[in-house]
C-alpha cells in the first residue's frame, strides 16, 4: 500500500477513452443482432447513449481539471469509488440530493407532475 497520492487521471482518462470507444463501435453494427431484440434492443440503445454523455463529461472534466471532485461541493470523491464509477460526479451525500432531484422529474412518482419536460 502507498500513502494517498493525487488523483492519477491519465489511469482514469485511459479508462474513459476505452469505455468511449467501446460505446461508439456499438453504433455502426459491428455487434451482430441476435435476431429481433425489440424494446429490449432501443432501451440498450437508449442506456448506452446515455452513458456515451456521462463518459464524454468525465472526460470533459478531466481537460478543466474538474475531475474527481464533487461537483455540488466540491469535496474529492472516493478513489476505489471513480475506478468503479468512473464518470460518477457526485460524492455519496450529494448524490442522493440528486437522485432526489431527479425523481421529480420521475413519471412514476408524477402524482402532481410538473408541466414541463427538461
Ligand atoms: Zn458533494
Amino acid at each position: 500500500m502507498s500513502s494517498p497520492s493525487p488523483l492519477d487521471v491519465a489511469f482514469f482518462e485511459r479508462k474513459l477513452r476505452q469505455r468511449e470507444a467501446e460505446l461508439t463501435a456499438g453504433d455502426d453494427g459491428s455487434r451482430p443482432d441476435e435476431g429481433r431484440v425489440g424494446d429490449f434492443g432501443s432501451a440498450r440503445i437508449e442506456r448506452e447513449r446515455h452513458e456515451l454523455q456521462d463518459v464524454r463529461d468525465a472526460l470533459a472534466r478531466i481537460a478543466t481539471g474538474e475531475y474527481g471532485k464533487c461537483l455540488r461541493c466540491g469535496r474529492l470523491l472516493d478513489r476505489a469509488r471513480l475506478e468503479l464509477f468512473p464518470t460518477v460526479r457526485f460524492d455519496m451525500g450529494c448524490m442522493e440530493l440528486d437522485e432526489r432531484e431527479h425523481n421529480i422529474h420521475n413519471p412514476y412518482r408524477g402524482a402532481d407532475r410538473p408541466g414541463r419536460s427538461c
